[in-house]
């Protein structure tokens, strides 16, 4: 008999060596990649799973992402707390888990979002990179003007 959590895998095609993000907000499986740096012109193989049920997740739905022959660095894993704290990262050699991590919140990120102030100093044509404390999941503040961000952070992504 196959399990609910076998359904929810076979969604999505298993990958030999890769990354899988599961447990994304519903949503933003996009704006994942787009952290990422992904888009159609890399020459990624992705697959992406959006509003899948999830007993785990609010509203019952979450996103899923699979990346091929990529494996994430701690880095980028942390940026995609930003908008999908509840994120999973498992990573995949040979079509076995290898490790799993949760996401970490960054205390600071820099170049990932812009900021909201067109008079801030990252606005301009200085080649300053932005650069904002994370306060929370929900919550940014920029280092230069100290505009914070506190809704919708995903509008903001570089
Ligand atoms: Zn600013």
């Amino acid at each position: 008999m196959i399990q609910d959590k076998d359904k929810e895998e076979l969604r999505v095609r298993s990958i030999r060596n890769g990354s899988v993000i599961d447990h994304i907000t519903a949503g933003n499986a996009l704006n994942v990649l787009r952290i990422l740096g992904i888009s159609g012109i890399t020459a990624a193989i992705v697959s992406v799973a959006m509003n899948v049920p999830s007993k785990k997740l609010a509203f019952g739905r979450k996103d899923i992402v699979k990346i091929e022959d990529r494996e994430l660095v701690p880095a980028e894993v942390d940026k995609i707390a930003l908008i999908a704290p509840e994120a999973t990262i498992n990573i995949i050699r040979d079509f076995e888990v290898t490790q799993k991590k949760s996401v970490i919140l960054p205390d600071l990120i820099t170049n990932v979002v812009r900021c909201p102030n067109l008079n801030c100093i990252s606005n301009s044509p200085e080649p300053i990179y932005s650069k904002f404390k994370v306060l929370d999941s929900f919550a940014l503040r920029c280092d230069y003007c100290e505009t914070i961000i506190d809704n919708d952070i995903a509008t903001y992504l570089i």
